[in-house]
């Protein structure tokens, strides 16, 4: 059966462009930030000088600049300490109640990983680092949005979903079942992968492995969120893409992530106005 065929069958969704999505997406949150009294501040913590961090800081305040978010980043010494970040934190809430705050990670071993997040305060947390966050991960946000953009009904719809962290495959799980999709959590000692792609209409995949998934059925779409390095080029978990619904990695899912942050920073200005 061609893919046309089967999608004809089943009803299935085709991805749409994610770069005209999360243009679009930006656009509007210029719009709603334009229309505040002031624009939203946030405050971003480096700890050292990863490389990869330095990249993902860079994009952040970028995407911020971009729509009139008034971003900047502290970036510390690997060898600072808890209490050192912790009193960064609480001195910057101080000075402005409203400000949003996250601390990039990786951290340093020796940093206390959660005593830094007891300082962010609950309504800044946009990153949604504290647990029971009121904040979305932005991540499986901002994959929900682009199903939504879709036009994607998950009501009925079976998922796999490969990978249970709890900042991706979690989350997302919770979000998709939540929209009355049937939702399977694939995860390292899960066995037969093959059967559940198989009766699958989306696969989600968040492993981290690349060519994790090689072998599926042409007609589903999959959304790819690995991010790994291959002889210095960035690739997703997903290979043998050709003629197939699959988001590119680069210029995907890590779009979707930066923009669902974008979201939180404006979600809370207005809840704070
Ligand atoms: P993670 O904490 O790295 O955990 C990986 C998950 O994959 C675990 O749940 C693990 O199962 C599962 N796994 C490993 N081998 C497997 C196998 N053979 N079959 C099925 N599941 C398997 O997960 P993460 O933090 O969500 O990151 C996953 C990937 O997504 C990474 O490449 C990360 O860089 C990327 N990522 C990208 C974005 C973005 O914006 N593009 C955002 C977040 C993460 P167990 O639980 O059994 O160990």
């Amino acid at each position: 059966m061609s893919r046309r065929e089967a999608e004809e069958r089943i009803g299935i969704m085709q991805l749409k462009n994610i770069k005209e999505f999360t243009t679009q997406w930006k656009a509007d949150l210029k719009a709603e930030i334009s229309k505040l009294p002031k624009a939203p501040t946030f405050l971003i913590i480096q700890v050292g000088n990863n490389e990869a961090s330095n990249r993902y800081v860079r994009n952040k305040i970028k995407d911020c600049e971009e729509v009139g978010i008034d971003a900047h980043c502290i970036k510390l010494e690997e060898n600072v300490t808890t209490e050192d970040i912790q009193e960064i934190l609480v001195k910057n809430y101080m000075a402005d109640p409203n400000m949003c705050m996250m601390v990039q990670l990786p951290l340093p071993e020796h940093i206390d990983l959660n005593g830094v997040i007891a300082a962010i305060p609950m309504h800044g947390d946009v990153d949604g680092m504290i647990r029971n966050s009121i904040y979305s991960p932005c991540t499986p946000l901002g994959i929900m949005k682009y199903l939504e953009y879709c036009d994607f009904d998950l009501d009925g719809k079976n998922v796999v979903i490969c990978g249970r962290s709890d900042i991706v495959g979690k989350p997302l799980a919770r979000m998709m079942s939540d929209k009355n999709a049937t939702v399977s959590l694939l995860h390292s000692h899960s066995k037969n992968h093959w059967k559940y792609y198989d009766i699958a209409d989306l696969i989600v995949t968040a492993v981290g492995k690349p060519a994790f998934l090689n072998c599926y059925p042409i007609h589903v779409p999959v959304i790819d969120v690995g991010i790994n390095f291959v002889d210095g080029k960035l690739v997703g978990d997903c290979i043998n893409t050709e003629n197939r619904d699959v988001t590119p990695v680069p210029g995907g899912v890590g779009l979707l992530t930066r923009c669902a942050l974008l979201q939180n920073i404006v979600d809370a200005a207005r809840w704070l106005r």
